[in-house]
């Protein structure tokens, strides 16, 4: 059976990876393997933005990628935008299979001003989920509390904090049989 290969391409801490691959095998019944690539990723720095170009990292991906039913998803915490966005937290190329995920701009504080691990993992988890999901055929849905809608702030991920709806979950069902 065809896999999901999480691609670390920069240092994520590895609670979060853990994270990440519970949660995505759960959700879509198909094993995660954890690929670790971290080196040079000025091929797709724009220095004029100071972010990285998400369509050359799915291009980096569309070489690495060996068995074709595999999805290959780049896990990054630095800043990734996307032609015509200020920034994304992540793309998918469908019909490659393959995306990208930055949680560079996910991070929450709590009262005190502390990072909130708790928060910053939730909405990891509903990004990837979000991003895997395309790659399993789903697409953006309406309903405000669920992770395939559209999200262009961190307001807007903590929302969409019920995992997939009723409906995105049936139409889940049906593609992965
Ligand atoms: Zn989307
Ligand atoms: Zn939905």
């Amino acid at each position: 059976m065809e896999k999901i290969i999480l691609v670390i391409i920069s240092n994520i801490d590895s609670r979060y990876v853990t994270a990440l691959k519970a949660i995505l095998e759960t959700t879509f019944d198909r094993g995660v393997e954890i690929s670790y690539q971290i080196g040079d990723l000025k091929y797709a720095y724009d220095h004029t933005r100071n972010q990285y170009l998400s369509p050359r990292l799915l291009s980096r991906l569309r070489r690495i990628k060996k068995a074709s039913n595999d999805k290959l998803m780049a896990v990054t915490n630095l800043d990734l935008y996307s032609p015509g966005y200020d920034f994304i937290y992540g793309e998918a190329d469908v019909k490659a299979g393959l995306a990208t995920l930055s949680i560079n701009r996910l991070m929450g504080s709590t009262a005190d001003g502390l990072p909130d691990t708790c928060l910053f993992t939730e909405r990891i988890i509903r990004e990837a989920v979000h991003e895997v999901g395309h790659l399993y055929g789903l697409v953006h849905c309406k309903n405000p509390k669920c992770v395939m809608r559209t999200c262009t702030c961190a307001a807007e991920v903590d929302e969409a904090g019920n995992g997939l709806c009723d409906g995105c979950l049936h139409t889940l069902n049906a593609n992965l049989t």
